[in-house]
């Protein structure tokens, strides 16, 4: 959610600003801005709503000089997009301009404080409060920025990554974190700032993760210094990012939902890379390995995650229970916070984002540490906030993940709930070897399989003109394929905009079957595993009630594609593993449909990629 970029070095800021917010746009985002001390040190605020390239038509004809300056998109929490919420926020002074990713949840207190002595406000932001506190901060006790910031965070109530900037003193930046994603970048007299490493990695790949309640003074011509809010130094640790450009590009797709549904083969790929050994007869996930007696003496696991991570837990819960015995719940992680859950040390916690910055998720793994469970995380962006959280956990290795609409994380994550599941099976003796040996030959076998998925795409696009104009869909699967279920309904309704439910199949019967009529399209599942007959009868009860049928089958399935309206034919592969290939045409599905609606299939309305705010 929402963008931050900051630069101070030798060349021009504004090109390499609005460049980092275009690397940032995946986020989501609502409206942009920029901040920069001009070369005659004035402090030019510019901002617009809607996209990165509105804001750059309204800068056209300003003075957009200066080698310092800050840049930000805005994802509305309090008060509207528009023009005047979005950042930079100005100090009534016009001295500091502010930029802030996440909520001040005690802003109307501090507003009302401000109000009183004299304070006037332009917009109806949080964030506009906190730029206003500290420059109050800083004229009442006479105090430099960085003292005003360190005093005005012990005020603030909420979750934020800051950075401001002063015209008085235009070599420096200030920037702040709690609960909230902000990385430095160090390169050859120039630093940078950014809310994830996307836009500095053209630049540099040396790094330095800000943590929670640390400040960066970030100084032309000088090192980076990171102290606390008690103003005690702390020695920045520099990592290397590993990010290559040609990741972050489309190279020809239309869209970079559709290159990250086509890579999904070699990024399933990459994330057994050296955790399934060659002769696909062992799997070795370390994590598990170094930490098999807390994980084999846990009482249950609960698995915490939001969204399409939570559709991948429920995969996961099916792998656990199944090749392991271990209970396994699963949870929403905004509910689980909240809920006052029981949970000890007995318990071990999965935590699953692939941001790894979701705020519920990180305030889930908060509270189950305070309860003394052990942490788990499964993430995909490497060096974020919830691997730091965690006691250990896996990485899915299968590169940034640009598109709004997760699928190759959600591949990555099933996948390595898969590994968790076998290796620990393999160390609890909890499988038999046979079927060990199956599964994690079979597993090895996915990436060919879903390639032959992918070819499937012209035949999905076509299918998706007929359905371009539902105005509701169902999907339905059971066992391993309602989850899939839920999330093929997931992709639909966020880039589409076309409502759509998922159900376990057989809970028609209990309610939504009265939706059925000849305008419902309804996506079944119902390749060949356990569950084969039964799905077979619940299409037979939609087909009598008119409704229009689109079946994923096994290859070579000649009963249901006599009754189903359409049927997508995919590889057969074993029942476990299945949510890896009847979720691929599913995200195919839900793209076509969203492209033939001229919809904004990257970037869809009220989105955000990375959800920083609960
Ligand atoms: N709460 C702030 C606002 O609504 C910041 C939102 C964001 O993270 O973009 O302006």
């Amino acid at each position: 959610m929402c963008g931050i970029v900051g630069y101070i070095g030798t060349k021009q800021a504004y090109p390499i600003l609005i460049k980092g917010l275009k690397r940032l746009e995946y986020r989501g985002y609502d409206s942009a801005g920029v901040a920069l001390i001009s070369n005659n040190r004035h402090l030019n605020v510019y901002k617009a709503k809607g996209k990165v390239s509105d804001l750059e038509s309204f800068a056209a004809e300003k003075d957009i000089s200066g080698t310092v300056g800050i840049a930000h998109t805005r994802w509305a929490t309090h008060g509207e997009p528009s023009q005047a919420n979005a950042h930079p926020h100005y100090s009534s002074s016009e001295n500091l301009a502010l930029i802030h990713n996440g909520i001040i949840e005690n802003y109307a207190i501090l507003k009302e404080k401000l109000q009183s002595k004299g304070y006037v406000f332009k917009s109806s932001t949080d964030t506009e409060v906190l730029v206003q506190l500290i420059d109050y901060i800083m004229v009442t006790n006479k105090l430099d920025l960085l003292s005003a910031v360190q005093l005005a965070l012990q005020e603030v109530i909420g979750a934020y990554a800051i950075a401001v900037l002063e015209k008085n003193n235009p070599d420096q930046i200030i920037a702040a974190r709690k609960s909230s994603s902000l990385v430095v970048g160090i390169g050859e007299e120039e630093l940078f700032l950014a809310s994830d490493a996307t836009p500095i990695v053209e630049y540099t790949d040396k790094v330095v993760y800000l943590d929670d309640e640390e400040i960066a003074i970030i100084r032309r011509g000088e090192e980076l210094k990171v102290v606390n809010f008690k103003n005690v130094e702390i020695n920045p640790e520099i990592k290397e990012v590993k990010l290559n450009l040609g990741q972050l590009e489309k190279r020809g797709f239309s869209h970079f939902m559709l290159k990250e549904i086509f890579e999904q083969p070699d990024c399933i790929y990459d994330c057994m890379r050296g955790r399934i050994n060659v002769d696909a007869d062992n799997v070795v996930l370390s994590a598990v390995i170094d930490y098999k007696e807390k994980l084999l003496g846990a009482r249950r696991f609960i698995i915490v995650a939001c969204g399409t991570s939570w559709h991948a837990a429920l995969i996961g819960k099916h792998l656990i229970e199944s090749f392991c015995r271990i209970p396994v719940e699963v949870e929403y992680a905004s509910e689980f916070r909240y809920r006052d859950p029981v949970i000890d040390e007995q318990d071990v916690v999965i935590a699953i984002s692939q941001s790894g910055e979701t705020t519920d998720t990180l305030a889930a793994i908060e509270l189950a540490r305070s309860r003394g469970a052990f942490i788990y995380g499964i993430c995909n962006s490497v060096g974020s906030s919830i691997p730091r959280a965690t006691h250990t956990g896996s990485y899915i290795h299968v590169g940034p993940e640009i598109g709004v609409a997760s699928t190759k994380a959600f591949t990555g994550q099933v996948t390595v709930l898969a590994m968790l599941a076998l290796t620990l099976a393999k160390e609890k003796q909890s499988l038999p070897r046979e079927e060990f040996l199956e599964i994690v030959k079979e597993l090895s076998h996915i990436p060919e399989k879903m390639k032959k998925v992918l070819e499937l795409n012209h035949r999905i696009a076509g299918l998706s003109q007929i359905f371009t104009y539902a105005h509701n869909f169902i999907y339905l699967g059971r066992g391993y394929s309602y989850p899939v279920a839920l999330e093929g309904a997931l992709k639909l309704k966020e880039i589409s905009y076309i409502h759509a439910e998922g159900y376990p199949a057989a809970e028609m019967k209990h309610g939504p079957i009265a939706l059925i009529d000849a305008e419902m399209p309804v996506v079944v599942i119902a390749t060949h595993n356990g569950l084969y007959k039964k799905v077979l009868s619940n299409i037979q009860e939609i087909k009598a009630r008119q409704g229009r049928v689109i079946a994923l089958v096994t290859e070579g399935d000649d009963v249901i594609s006599s009754i189903a309206d359409y049927c997508i034919e995919l590889p057969a592969t074993l029942e476990c593993l299945d949510p890896l290939i009847t979720t691929v045409p599913l995200q195919m599905l839900a793209y076509h449909i969203a492209v033939c609606k001229g919809k904004d299939v990257d970037q869809p309305r009220n989105l955000a990629k990375s959800v920083t705010v609960e």
